[in-house]
């Protein structure tokens, strides 16, 4: 069965550009293996975009939110802002989902799929062949996906068919102020307790800052503590205070840091999205069977 990997990040943080770098590492991935193993499974991915808003996707999607909803015309037709075009762009989106496991669940059992990018986006690969990976790209606006009930529906979707792991991507320079990087902790933490999916977090473009120092931060927050220490803001003493909330809840979070721009990190990410597999099946598969 192939993995599901969800991105969720702050708005800029490299959502699209860690999802092409991803496909662009599986193609890679999977000409070497062609080269030792011919039977080896494809480790092709199938890529959903279900950003409605953006206006250049930088790889070729097998699934776009934007064939099926046209945000702009929403907006107009009914008299909204860009925020409300969003919101109803995604939930008139999230009425069709079932459509999207279709397809996906028939691409899973090596079906070729039936949207017509599909011979283009993995011509090379002979159309039928089973698919390792789904990838979705997500809207930049936290409360768009994340905060929305569609964002759940998308979600629970995937994990009831496919382990589904979410990738919370994370801007590292940004992060390397104190109270940036406990704002990201804090959303991280919340979006782990609303979807209980197993979590990866994703420290991108550590070609401009690596992200030791975050991974210092998160193992004791002492050291957290000594580098806000000549802060003395009001925000600052809450995220002292957070810091010994949370570390419990990140201390374990696997992490790595990767650049979306040169591909380094790639390798030990898709090693940790293999690992979660056995988180899936131990925490969320058995709640949902329960629930059946
Ligand atoms: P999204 O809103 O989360 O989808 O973010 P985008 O993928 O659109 O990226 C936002 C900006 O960050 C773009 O200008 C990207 O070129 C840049 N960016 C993304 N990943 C990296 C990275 O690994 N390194 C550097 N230096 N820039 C990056
Ligand atoms: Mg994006």
């Amino acid at each position: 069965k192939p993995v599901v990997v969800l991105t969720m990040g702050m708005a800029g943080s490299g959502k699209t550009t860690f999802v092409q770098r991803c496909i662009a590492h599986l193609h890679e991935r999977a000409a070497q293996q062609v080269g030792g193993d011919d039977g080896a499974a494809s480790e092709l991915p199938y890529v959903v975009n279900l950003d409605p808003a953006v206006t250049h996707v930088p790889y070729e999607a097998n699934i776009d939110i934007r064939d099926t909803v046209h945000y702009k015309e929403l907006m107009s037709q009914y008299g909204l802002g860009p925020n409300g075009g969003l919101l109803t762009a995604v939930n008139l989106f999230a009425t069709k989902f079932d459509q999207v496991m279709e397809l996906c669940e028939r691409r899973a059992a090596g079906e070729s799929g039936a949207t017509s990018s599909d011979g283009e986006a993995e011509g090379s690969s002979g159309g039928g062949e089973a698919i390792n990976y789904i990838i979705g790209d997500t809207p930049g606006q936290i409360e768009v996906f994340t905060w929305s009930a569609s964002g759940q529906i998308f979600a629970e979707s995937f994990a009831s068919q496919f382990p589904t792991c979410i990738a919370f991507v994370m801007d590292t320079p940004k992060c390397t102020e104190p109270r940036t990087f406990m704002s990201n902790m804090l959303q991280a933490c919340s979006v782990l307790y609303k979807y209980k999916l197993p979590m990866i977090l994703v420290y991108n473009k550590c070609d401009i800052s690596r992200h030791e120092f975050a991974v210092d931060w998160m193992k004791d927050f002492e050291n957290y503590q000594e580098a806000i220490s000549t802060d003395t803001s009001y925000a600052a003493s809450l995220s002292r205070s957070l810091s010994l909330v949370l570390e419990d809840f990140y201390g374990n979070m696997p992490t790595v840091g990767v650049s979306s721009l040169t591909g380094s990190g790639m390798d030990e990410f898709f090693k940790l999205v293999d690992a979660s597999v056995d988180e899936y099946n131990e925490s969320y598969k058995r709640l949902l069977d329960q629930k059946m």
